[in-house]
């Protein structure tokens, strides 16, 4: 029998209640057994994971594979390829493509790119809406029966209340979770930077948090007595963490994800119009920042999502008007949020593994049948990262292994590395040569 034995790591399993020193032993590609010593026998495969922390693959909820339509930035095996590298195991891929992941068929494409690539899994999030033209609701229930593990118009708001009402109702039926970009168009038009005096030094188009807030408190008042799953993607201020906290105080079916660099850049960044910090939602203040980080720290965010967002490098030097929102994040995540939420005892590493494993899965309802993933259930097929948590390392876009670099995080310190990462039981990182191949 086959066997990959990953040896003597701290092993951390959220969902099982999980966290000790042990070995986790893999046969035909799912969890033999989990913690304890295991007896290394002829031709057990053996990953030293002595130092390390052992844990369920990591999940990103929201990525931007680019494909179809933008393969010059990214495509889903180059996605499929920084994901690993970054320690993530499964990824979800935004429908904000071209043309739009608006039906059936183009969930299945996702699924055949992503086996094809044979790295990290990639699942689709389906559109809401027709062309994520917010008029017409997307075949929901095909896309979902097609394999879509959540819905979103990314890029752009469901603005219409009418179709989120419709949109709640039919996904409620379907199970999935409507995942929404909140941002008010007419509050937006033109908008670049985060509202205030930077903006109006720089002379560029200011973007309120209000655009944000009356969002969420909307599709919170509007999904009351529907109850579908709602989620809030890539919290930027202070206002929304209050309106989600509450929410949830309520017992409603809200939750909320934060991204890597909403938890440590402020619009300050946008100086000298820098390109790199270009996202939407903006980088707002560092009142909002210690508001995401606290959200976070309480319970409020459970969700941690890259918003992994490649762009070519000759958009991102055009001026900062004209230059596309958003930044890479896939290999850069897992030593930020350390050095956001970790390093300054906001959260431990078990907590911070739950937010990256067990909360997305079950927001993309990937923990259940068909996928099962988010655990180290014995008997499940075995998905597994090893963090070594004291690897320091300098954040340097010539190892990308994505297509594009626009990160404005290039050069920082970090601490904290995937130095494996197994997908089904089969090595796709070994970063170290710590063995098992
Ligand atoms: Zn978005």
């Amino acid at each position: 029998m086959d066997r990959l034995i990953i040896k003597g790591g701290r092993v951390i399993d959220p969902a099982n209640g999980v966290d000790s020193t042990g070995d986790v032993v893999i046969e035909a590609g799912a969890f033999a057994s989990v913690g304890g010593s295991a007896d290394v026998g002829k031709g057990d495969r053996v990953f030293d994971a002595s130092g390390c922390i052992v844990c369920p693959g990591l999940i990103d909820p929201h990525v931007h594979a680019r494909e179809p339509g933008g393969e010059e930035a990214e495509t889903i095996a180059t996605c499929a390829a920084a994901a690993v590298e970054g320690g993530f195991t499964s990824v979800c891929c935004m429908p904000n493509t071209e043309p739009a992941l608006d039906h059936a068929a183009s969930v299945k494409f996702v699924y055949r790119q992503s086996k094809e690539a044979r790295r990290a899994r990639v699942f689709p999030v389906g559109a809401v809406t027709k062309g994520r033209e917010g008029s017409e609701l997307a075949e929901v229930g095909l896309m979902s029966e097609a394999g879509a593990v959540g819905f979103s118009d990314d890029g752009t708001v469901v603005a219409s209340a009418g179709v989120m009402v419709k949109a709640l109702k039919y996904l409620a039926m379907v199970d999935r979770a409507l995942m929404q970009h909140c941002q008010e168009p007419t509050l937006t038009s033109n908008s670049v930077m985060n509202s205030g005096p930077m903006a109006v030094r720089l002379g560029l188009m200011g973007w309120p948090a209000v655009a944000e807030e009356v969002i969420i408190e909307r599709d919170i008042r509007l999904n009351r007595r529907i109850g579908c799953s709602y989620h809030v993607q890539h919290v930027s201020c202070a206002g929304s963490v209050e309106l989600v906290r509450a929410a949830r105080a309520d017992g409603q079916p809200v939750t909320a994800e934060a991204s890597p660099h909403h938890l440590l850049l402020t619009e300050d960044m946008c100086d000298g119009y820098n390109t790199m910090a270009k996202v939407n939602p903006p980088l707002r203040r560092q009142a909002d920042v210690d508001a995401i980080r606290a959200g976070v720290a309480d319970g409020t965010i459970t969700i941690l999502a890259t918003d992994h967002a490649p762009h070519a490098k000759e958009l991102k030097a055009l001026e900062f008007d004209a230059a596309p929102f958003g930044m890479v994040g896939l290999e850069t995540a897992l030593g930020l949020y350390v050095k956001a939420l970790v390093e300054p005892g906001l959260i431990d590493w078990p907590k911070l593994i739950e937010m990256m494993t067990i909360n997305p899965a079950r927001l993309c309802r990937l923990e259940g049948l068909p996928h099962q993933l988010g655990t180290l259930t014995v008997g499940r097929q075995a998905d597994v990262t090893v963090i070594d948590p004291a690897e320091s390392w300098q954040i340097d876009e010539s190892v990308f292994a994505g297509k594009s670099s626009n990160t404005p995080f290039m050069g920082w310190d970090v601490t904290g590395r995937a130095v494996g990462t197994f997908v089904g039981g089969r090595t796709k990182l070994d970063r170290h040569g710590r063995g098992g191949e």
